[in-house]
C-alpha cells in the first residue's frame, strides 16, 4: 500500500535548485547571469575573475547603478526583479534578465557574497549567503556599484561536477561568454582574469573595431570588415530591422563556428538558421570546413522576438526570421562582392577556376586523399601525413604572373601555382621533420617588445613549441618581453613585427589541436615568399623542385590550394580542337 505523503510547499532553496539545473549548468552559465546583471544596471565596465575554471571562485564587478541596502536580500528570493512589473512588460523585454532566477539559481549551488552601494548612499551593503540562505548582512565602505563573488560552485552537488570538463575547458567557456558579451558592448570597458592573469581587454571607446582587436588581436580586426555595406541601415524593405557588425574578409577564417556571434536587440543568442545565412554568403569563397568570423548585431521591434522560450535566454523565437535570413545573407554578401578581392578565377575561358568546378575538385581530391589515408593508415601515423593529397607531376617552370604565380607546363597541361602557398606548404614540412637543431637568428642586442594579453598568453602556452624553432623571449616586466633570438626561416627585418605576427597567426589557428603543428604552420607562413615578390627562373625552379617532394603538394598547411590545373583535355576544349 502506497502511503499519501502530505503535500508541502518545496523550500525556496529546493526550488532555487531545481531551477539552478537550468540556469546555471557550468561555471559560464553562472558567468553569463551575472555579467547580464552588470549591464542591465547600466556599467561603464566589467571586470571578470575566475580561478580554476570558476569553480573555486568566480567574481564580477562592475561600476553600475547599485542595489538599495534595503533590497540586497529581495534580490536572492526567486522571481524577485526590478525589470518587469507586469504582464505586458513580457511582451516587450528591454534589458537582459527578467526572470529573477539568476542570483537564487547561484546562491543554491555556490557560496555568494554580495557588495553593492548605489550611487545615493554614503556607504555599501555586504550580503552573505551559504546554501541559498542569508547568514550575514552588514554595512561597509565601498566604491559604488556591486561585486557578485561565488565559491565553491557545485561543491555541494558533486553529481554536477562530474559534467565538468576540465578547469582549462571551463575556463574557455567563460572567456568565450565574456568575448561574446565584449563584442556586443563595445562601449563597456571589459577584462578577464583567469587565475590571475589578464586574457582579454577591451578598451571600452564604443568602437566596435577595437572591442573586436581586445577580443581578437588587431592582425585579426584589422581584417574584418564592416557590416552593412553603406555604413547606414539600408533600406531593407524590412523597415524596423537594423543591421551592423564585422565579418571576416574571405582569407581569414576559423575551423569552427563559435566565432559567429550573433546579437538580437543586443542580447547574445543562438540560431542556426541565421548563423547559416552567414555561411551561405561565404559559399564558394571558403574551404570545406572553414568558417567565417563574424559579430552582427540586430535590432528588432521587441514584439518581433521572444525571449522567453529557455531559461538561459539564449534561444529566441523570431517572428519574421524568413525575412531576417534573406536579409542578413544579402547584406554580408554585398560586402564580400564589393570589398575583397575574389579568390578563384570567374573568366568563362579558365573553367577549372570557376568556384563550383573549383570546390567540386577540391572534394575530389579529398576523396583521393581519404582513399590514401586509409591505405596508409597503419604506416603513417603523424596527424600531417593522414592528409596526403595526390603527388604532383614535374613541373617545368614558364613564367610568372603578377609576382603572385608561376606559370608551369607538366605532362598533364597547365598548372598555376600560388608562390606564397606553395612556400608555405615546403616550410611547413621542412619545419616540422628537422631533426637537427634549428638554425637561430640571434640579435646583437635584445629587442624590447610589447604584446597583447592574448598574444603573451600564447607565449606561455606555446613556450616549449617555439623555443624548439629557435625563439628565444624573456619576460621583462608587465607586458614587455625580449626578444633574444629568432628562427633563421623568418628573414625579416622587422623583428619586433614578424613575433607579433607569428603569435597572431598562432591564436588564430587555435583550432589545430597539435602545438608543434600549429607554430610550424605559422613560422611557415611568415617565412614564406610572399605574394608581390618578383622571381627568378632558378628560383622559381627550385620552389617547384621542393613543392614536388612534399607530402601533401597540393594545399597549404591552411588547406588552401597552391596550385589550380587545367589539363590538356580541358585546353582543348576550350579551343575548340575537339
Ligand atoms: P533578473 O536579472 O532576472 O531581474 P536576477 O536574479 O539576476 O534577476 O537579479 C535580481 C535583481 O537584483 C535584479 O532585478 C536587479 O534589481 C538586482 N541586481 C542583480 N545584480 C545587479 C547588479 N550587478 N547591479 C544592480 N542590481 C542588480
Ligand atoms: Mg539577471
Amino acid at each position: 500500500m502506497i502511503l499519501q505523503k502530505t503535500i508541502r510547499k518545496l523550500t525556496p532553496n529546493v526550488i532555487g535548485k531545481i531551477a539552478a539545473g537550468e540556469v546555471v549548468e557550468r561555471p559560464a552559465s553562472a558567468v553569463k547571469e551575472l555579467v547580464e546583471n552588470a549591464l542591465d544596471a547600466g556599467t561603464t565596465q566589467i571586470a571578470v575573475e575566475i580561478a580554476r575554471g570558476g569553480l573555486d571562485v568566480i567574481r564580477v564587478a562592475d561600476d553600475g547603478c547599485g542595489i538599495p541596502p534595503a533590497e540586497m536580500a529581495l534580490a536572492f528570493e526567486r522571481h524577485a526583479t526590478s525589470k518587469l512589473s507586469s504582464e505586458a512588460d513580457l511582451e516587450r523585454i528591454g534589458t537582459l534578465g527578467f526572470r529573477g532566477e539568476a542570483l537564487p539559481s547561484i546562491a543554491a549551488v555556490a557560496d555568494v557574497e554580495m557588495r553593492s552601494r548605489p550611487l545615493t548612499e554614503d556607504s555599501g551593503r555586504i550580503l552573505l549567503l551559504r546554501e541559498g540562505e542569508a547568514i550575514e548582512e552588514r554595512s561597509e565602505g565601498m566604491a559604488t556599484g556591486t561585486v557578485v563573488t561565488a565559491r565553491g560552485l557545485f561543491r555541494r552537488q558533486p553529481a554536477r561536477l562530474n559534467f565538468l570538463r576540465s578547469p582549462a575547458t571551463e575556463a574557455g567557456q567563460v572567456a568565450q561568454v565574456v568575448s561574446h558579451y565584449a563584442l556586443a558592448y563595445p562601449e563597456v570597458r571589459f577584462t578577464l582574469l583567469v587565475d590571475g592573469r589578464l586574457t582579454l581587454q577591451t578598451p571600452g571607446d564604443g568602437d566596435l573595431q577595437s572591442a573586436a582587436a581586445g577580443v581578437y588581436g588587431h592582425q585579426v580586426a584589422a581584417e574584418m570588415l564592416a557590416l552593412p555595406l553603406d555604413g547606414v541601415t539600408g533600406d531593407f524593405g524590412y523597415q524596423t530591422l537594423s543591421l551592423t557588425g564585422l565579418i571576416s574578409s574571405p582569407g581569414l577564417s576559423r575551423a569552427n563556428r563559435n566565432y559567429m556571434t550573433l546579437f538580437i536587440n543586443r542580447r547574445w543568442v543562438r540560431s542556426r538558421s541565421l548563423t547559416y545565412a552567414i555561411e551561405e554568403a561565404y559559399h564558394g569563397l571558403l574551404m570545406t570546413g572553414r568558417y567565417p568570423l563574424a559579430v552582427v548585431d540586430l535590432r528588432l521591434p521587441p514584439d518581433d522576438v521572444d525571449v522567453n522560450v529557455h531559461p538561459a535566454k539564449v534561444e529566441v523565437r523570431l517572428r519574421r526570421e524568413r525575412d531576417i535570413f534573406r536579409v542578413l545573407q544579402r547584406e554580408v554578401r554585398r560586402v564580400l562582392s564589393s570589398r575583397s578581392p575574389v579568390p578563384f578565377l570567374s573568366t568563362g575561358a579558365w573553367s577549372e577556376g570557376s568556384p563550383v568546378a573549383q570546390t567540386s575538385s577540391l572534394r575530389r581530391d579529398e576523396g583521393v586523399a581519404l582513399a590514401f589515408q586509409r591505405l596508409d593508415a597503419a604506416t603513417s601515423p603523424a596527424p600531417e601525413q593522414a592528409r596526403l593529397t595526390p603527388p604532383v607531376p614535374a613541373l617545368r617552370a614558364l613564367g610568372q604572373v603578377g609576382m603572385i604565380y608561376v606559370v608551369a607546363e607538366g605532362p598533364e597541361g597547365l598548372y598555376l601555382v600560388d608562390q606564397h602557398a606553395a612556400h608555405e606548404r615546403v616550410l611547413f614540412e621542412q619545419l616540422l621533420d628537422r631533426e637537427e637543431p634549428p638554425e637561430r637568428q640571434g640579435l646583437l642586442e635584445p629587442l624590447p617588445v610589447e604584446l597583447t594579453p592574448l598574444q603573451s598568453a600564447l607565449l606561455v602556452e606555446m613556450a616549449a613549441e617555439l623555443e624548439e624553432q629557435g625563439f628565444s623571449l624573456e619576460p621583462f616586466g608587465g607586458q614587455t618581453y625580449l626578444i633574444r633570438s629568432i628562427p633563421a626561416v623568418l628573414k625579416e627585418k622587422d623583428v619586433a613585427r614578424t613575433v607579433l605576427g607569428v603569435l597572431d597567426t598562432l591564436g588564430q589557428d587555435e583550432a589545430v589541436p597539435d602545438r608543434r603543428e600549429r607554430v610550424a604552420m605559422s613560422l611557415a607562413c611568415h617565412g614564406a615568399i610572399r605574394a608581390g615578390q618578383s622571381l627568378t627562373p632558378d628560383e622559381m625552379r627550385e620552389l617547384l623542385r621542393r613543392l614536388e617532394a612534399t607530402r601533401s603538394p597540393r594545399t597549404c598547411p591552411h588547406g588552401r590550394p597552391t596550385m589550380i590545373h587545367m589539363s590538356a583535355d580541358a585546353l582543348a576544349r576550350e579551343f575548340r580542337r575537339r
